[in-house]
């Protein structure tokens, strides 16, 4: 039984160590945070914790400038578009009931009138991408405008 168990066991590491390299990554991550892969991606592979935190691993998009801070938690902005990105690549639209419900002080936001995505002039015509004002929260509130003002990214400008 012993040493049917190791024998088990040296299959296991041995079938690990195949394992394409961002496969081994998401194992890790999922077991050690206990997460679940949001998405693949092409930028950083993105998990949601149990507790509902965003993770970033950014060993899984660029290896080579890898420094040992692997996982990092998503500002707030990355975390909401990673779960409108999630949300749609899962299907699990419950991810959308985790991103902050529109205060009372906001408005919907004009740029995709509260749809969360929005597509570019010049891209191909079905290139949607989460909105780049409200980052896929569907509302704005007056800083989030203001910062977009001074982007020069909204309004639009007349042509
Ligand atoms: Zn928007």
């Amino acid at each position: 039984m012993v040493a049917l168990r190791e024998r088990r066991r040296l299959q296991r590491i041995e079938r690990n160590s195949k394992k394409p390299f961002v496969d081994r990554l998401q194992d890790e991550v999922e077991d050690q945070q206990d997460a679940f892969l949001l998405d693949p991606g092409m930028g950083p592979m993105t998990y949601i914790t149990a507790d509902g935190r965003v993770l970033f691993d950014d060993r899984s998009f660029d290896d080579r400038s890898f420094d040992g801070e692997a996982l990092r938690e998503a500002t707030d902005d990355e975390a909401i578009a990673a779960l409108v990105v999630g949300a749609k690549k899962t299907g699990i639209n419950a991810l959308l009931e985790l991103i902050p419900v529109q205060p009372l002080h906001s408005l919907e936001c004009p740029a995709c009138t509260g749809g969360r995505w929005t597509s570019l002039p010049g891209y191909q015509r079905d290139a949607e991408f989460v909105c780049f004002l409200c980052r896929g929260r569907g509302w704005a509130d007056q800083a989030m405008l203001d910062k977009a003002a001074a982007l020069g990214t909204w309004p639009p400008r007349e042509t």
